[in-house]
């Protein structure tokens, strides 16, 4: 079968592989029937995630149709159409039950998929403990709308979970890529007073104001003005920082009012400085990212009810074979691109 492999810092291949099978009673094989390119992968192609191993095929994103189950596999079934789940989790040990299923003791816990084993930009997918690491997709949803469930849906939907937001709240979302349009639209259930977003690209405030007109957008440069005349308080209740810069990293607490939630989703390429001595006094509370993506099935069903619609994210479809061009696109934001859905 195709996939796309991860050969070494800097290359990714299509490269022709075996078809997965299962190694243990507790996978299921899953026939990809669409994926998508994050930018998680860029960061394993630029040597950011040292955790990441040569030679597995990419790809964290994706649904498709179960094709092969293990013995142990109890609540799923050939022909099952399927989301993968990011992460890996046995459901039993400490961290699973307390919800952290990011930090989960089993050899493969965590983000294994597409990083550590082999992932789905590729024909099928094994998926570990599927009986956790899967949920079904119900009839009416399509698979363009269910895409995105196991991966920045799950961190957008965990993202406004922990981040402690009241109905009083105003809540400003810092970085309106794919995956702060996930936050906000999860950030949104919780109805909030005010939302307001904060991003650099004209082209993507112009997404915000089009999908969610009653949203306020802001440039960077304007963010901590416009902040203080739109709160009450000096700054924002809860800020969610989805950028992932050194100045969106500074401006994610500079924006926030004295006692805040600061939840920080975004993944840097480097360090970043907390400036204690400069943020005396304003009692910040920083919670930090790592995605939990443990309500996959209710993502699924919010989507289901209409109260999630992440569709006009995908901006471009390409199949298997042309992912290269896909890459380029994506990873050079050509041609008003979001998200890439790749059709194997
Ligand atoms: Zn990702
Ligand atoms: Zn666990």
């Amino acid at each position: 079968m195709l996939a796309y492999v991860y050969e070494d810092e800097g290359k990714f291949s299509l490269s022709e592989k075996e078809k997965p099978h299962i190694t243990d009673e507790k996978d299921a094989v899953v026939k990809v029937t669409l994926g998508s390119i994050c930018t998680s992968d860029l960061h394993i192609k630029h040597g950011s995630v040292p955790r990441a191993v040569k030679g597995i095929t990419v790809g964290h994103e994706m649904v498709g149709i179960v094709e092969e189950t293990g013995s142990a596999v109890k609540k799923f079934k050939k022909g099952d159409r399927v989301a993968v789940n990011v992460e890996t989790f046995c459901g039993e040990c400490f961290f699973c039950k307390n919800g952290f299923v990011n930090n989960c003791e089993y050899p493969d816990g965590g983000w294994a998929i597409g990083c550590r084993i082999d992932g789905g930009q590729a024909e099928f997918v094994r998926v570990p403990l599927a009986d956790n690491g899967l949920s079904k997709i119900p009839d009416e949803v399509t698979d363009e709308q269910a895409l995105f469930t196991g991966d920045i849906l799950a961190t957008g939907f965990w993202a406004a979970k922990i981040s402690e937001i009241k109905r009083q709240d105003t809540v400003l979302i810092i970085g309106a890529g794919p995956t702060g349009i996930c936050t906000l639209a999860s950030v949104l259930l919780k109805e909030p007073e005010k939302v307001i977003v904060c991003e650099k690209d004209e082209e993507r405030r112009k997404y915000v104001n089009k999908y969610y007109p009653y949203v306020l957008t802001v440039k960077p440069e304007d963010v901590l003005d416009f902040t203080r005349k739109n709160t009450k308080h000096g700054g924002a209740d809860v800020v969610i920082e989805c950028a992932g810069t050194k100045e969106t990293f500074k401006l994610s607490w500079q924006a926030a009012r004295a006692n805040a939630i600061v939840t920080i989703v975004a993944l840097y390429n480097e360090a970043q400085i907390l400036p204690l001595p400069d943020m005396y006094g304003k009692n910040l509370t920083f919670k930090t990212g790592g995605v939990d993506g443990c309500d996959c099935d209710e993502i699924l069903s919010l989507i289901a009810q209409k109260k999630i619609d992440t569709t006009p994210l995908i901006t471009h479809t390409f199949p298997l074979k042309d992912i290269e061009k896909a890459y380029e696109i994506f990873e050079g934001r050509k041609d008003g691109v979001i998200k890439v859905a790749i059709r194997p």
